[in-house]
């Protein structure tokens, strides 16, 4: 069976490998392009959240407590959703982990990465996971560019990026293009686009930026409660 990917709205993506359901940045209440309630979604294995800001943290406390799902995050956002009630055996590595380790759930490598933005706790972060067959997805979170991409091109062989597009809080059409060819990744699916009046209306000046920095890197177009094979 392939692993497929379900875009959510905003930054909200659902991985679904053979034996694991993984969210990133699971927004759903509120978010004005999600498709599903959080409450309808059974099967959850690994929350990951990118920092705290409402739009990521979402509703992934809530998810872990009714689902079971184990959350991953950095040690100060996942310390404040233990206070919040999600048991500490439930978080990856008790106390969460940090940027540049990697933890294994079931056969899935999850490395924390750098981003550039702000949050009320901790850091904000981008996650590299890696599949049970070696398909590997570079979850941007919120971040402008920065250079230092082009490490994580040479690091990780990366088969998908989720990189925002949308502009005034992230990278903007332009950013995201150039960091394709940083890098390196085989395939992008913008995301953090549309969500927003402020924030970029459609990805034509994405996939334009893309012929001009980037063109060996594939655009996939996703809409919200879409599910794609990997
Ligand atoms: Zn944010």
């Amino acid at each position: 069976m392939a692993n497929k990917l379900t875009w959510h709205g905003h930054a909200n993506f659902e991985i679904i490998t053979p034996s694991l359901n993984i969210l990133i940045d699971p927004w759903f209440e509120g978010n004005p392009s999600a498709k599903t309630k959080s409450t309808d979604l059974s099967k959850v294995d690994l929350v990951l959240v990118t920092h705290d800001h409402g739009d990521h943290l979402g509703q992934a406390i809530e998810i872990c407590k009714r689902t079971g799902a184990h959350l991953g995050a950095i040690v100060e956002v996942a310390k404040h959703c233990i206070a919040q009630g999600i048991s500490q055996d439930r978080v990856l590595n008790g106390i969460g982990f940090n940027i540049g380790g990697t933890v294994e759930f079931n056969s899935v490598k999850i490395t924390m990465v750098h981003a550039f933005h702000s949050c009320e706790r901790g850091f904000p972060v981008g996650f590299i996971v890696t599949l049970e067959n070696d398909y590997t997805i570079y979850h941007a979170g919120d971040t402008g560019i920065f250079s230092s991409m082009e490490v994580l091109g040479q690091l990780y062989k990366i088969d998908l990026a989720l990189l925002p597009i949308g502009g005034v809080f992230t990278m903007d059409p332009r950013q995201a293009a150039l960091a394709c060819k940083l890098l390196k990744c085989k395939n992008v699916v913008p995301m953090h686009w549309g969500s927003f009046p402020v924030l970029e209306k459609d990805t034509k000046s994405f996939q334009a930026a893309l012929q001009e920095f980037a063109s060996g890197t594939n655009f996939i177009e996703m809409s919200p409660g879409q599910t794609i094979d990997l």
